[in-house]
């Protein structure tokens, strides 16, 4: 069977969206080979317009922490659908959403929604800079915050550096308030913090990385963040638009047993729906308009039908959940560790909970240097191998593969048989 209808939708694509794509990861090119193009997902699949049935490791991304399609979630929605919209008014939903998050994030003591993590990541720094009234970002190399200016740089290499623009389009002078450190590296924070400690409006940080592949912090490295910003004054921003409700029900902070000053959310938090969310100290969230100077607003905002769907998600994150997700993701982890030193291939497996990547480095990845050493040829044909056996893998080496509760034993014995003979290749 081949791919012959994605090929044809993505040469339309091209002459109309940038790349064929709305968000270029989508694009394939990391690993060669044209994207998929899907038609419908149920549970733990997807199914392309070509008729072939995938095993689904990407999740849209992080989103779909109870699998596709939902009943329970698909109810929500088709719910809400027949009352309206959108009202740009608010709505009981939203209130109750905000006690939900409040409940979950103990730290979080209001919450404003949004529609997406960047700009959930854009407005909590813009209420740190407001709060503190300095300009100075601190942000770890490899973590991603979403696509706003002063968040599109990774800088320079050993100590922090000033900012250095990823991205055409963004001025030298925007990224030059943005301040870059190693992941993991306390002493080099706190050097950082001894030289400019007030200037620094927030420290910004994935609390597990996933977007350079899944990366933990070592021991004692959320804490020094926590502790350098409370020395200084400046905010300390977890960004768990990725690992909230993923890692655990409350987060990494949850699992960390640590309380930031601010939190950003997205992902699973909006149950599938484009929803996201910012919160933290009520001090801060004070400054927020119309109570302060702050200014953020949003037309669709606390959408109604992203509310439903959202309340519905997070009415099934329970215990009995993250332990199938934690024996799911530990028994992938051990079937992949046995096949790589089965066929004596460089890699390692990098998990937590139910996020994971198979890094093809002798490991363990600390931070974007050590994850930069991977084989990225090696894990393309791996991909591809793993494509043609009806794995939908995220298509680069430096994403996070979640599972979902939909996912069973038995998907999860057929992905590490598919591995097993991708890593023989
Ligand atoms: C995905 C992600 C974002 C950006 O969220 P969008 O909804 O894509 O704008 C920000 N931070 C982290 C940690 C993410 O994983």
């Amino acid at each position: 069977m081949s791919d012959e209808k994605s090929k044809v939708l993505f040469e339309r694509a091209q002459r109309v969206i940038p790349g064929g794509v709305n968000s270029p990861v989508r694009a394939f090119r990391a690993v060669g080979g044209d994207p998929i193009f899907i038609a419908s997902a149920q549970g733990a699949y997807l199914h392309s317009v070509d008729g072939k049935k995938y095993t689904d490791y990407v999740g849209s991304w992080g989103p779909m922490i109870l699998g596709h399609a939902h009943p329970a979630i698909i109810a929500a929605i088709t719910d809400a659908a027949t009352r309206g919209t959108s009202y740009g008014a608010p709505t009981e939903l939203e209130v109750t959403f905000a006690e939900k998050i409040c409940e979950l994030y103990p730290s979080i003591e209001m919450v404003r929604a949004v529609s997406s993590g960047t700009e959930a990541t854009m407005a909590a720094i813009r209420a740190a800079r407001g709060f503190t009234g300095r300009d100075v970002v601190v942000k770890f190399e490899g973590c991603y915050h979403g696509h706003a200016d002063f968040l599109l740089v990774k800088a320079g290499s050993g100590m922090a550096t000033l900012g250095v623009p990823d991205s055409a389009g963004v001025p030298v002078a925007t990224a030059s308030n943005t301040a870059t450190v190693h992941y993991n590296d306390i002493a080099a924070l706190e050097a950082l913090f001894a030289a400019r400690g007030k200037d620094i409006a927030a420290v910004i940080v994935e609390p597990v990385v996933g977007n350079m592949g899944c990366v933990p912090p070592e021991k004692g490295f959320l804490e020094a963040i926590i502790a350098c910003c409370k020395q200084h004054g400046a905010v300390s921003i977890f960004d768990e638009v990725m690992t909230g409700s993923r890692v655990a029900r409350g987060g990494m902070q949850q699992r960390a047993k640590l309380e930031p000053d601010m939190t950003c959310l997205g992902k699973i938090v909006g149950g599938g729906l484009p929803l996201a969310a910012y919160g933290g100290r009520r001090d801060i969230m004070q400054k927020i308009a119309p109570l302060g100077p702050v200014y953020q607003a949003g037309t669709l905002s606390g959408n109604p039908i992203a509310v439903s769907a959202a309340l519905a998600a997070i009415a099934k994150l329970d215990d009995a959940l993250y332990t199938h997700l934690e024996a799911l993701g530990a028994r992938l982890e051990a079937g992949m560790n046995a096949s790589l030193r089965a066929h004596e291939v460089t890699g390692c497996v990098q998990r937590v909970g139910s996020m994971l990547t198979l890094f093809f480095c002798k490991g363990p990845v600390g931070s974007w240097n050590d994850a930069k050493d991977a084989d990225t040829k090696r894990f393309g044909k791996w991909h591809r191998a793993m494509r043609e056996r009806g794995q939908y893998w995220p298509p680069s080496q430096f994403e996070a593969a979640f599972i979902s509760n939909a996912h069973t034993n038995a998907d999860i014995d057929a992905t590490i048989k598919a591995c097993d003979e991708a890593l023989a290749i």
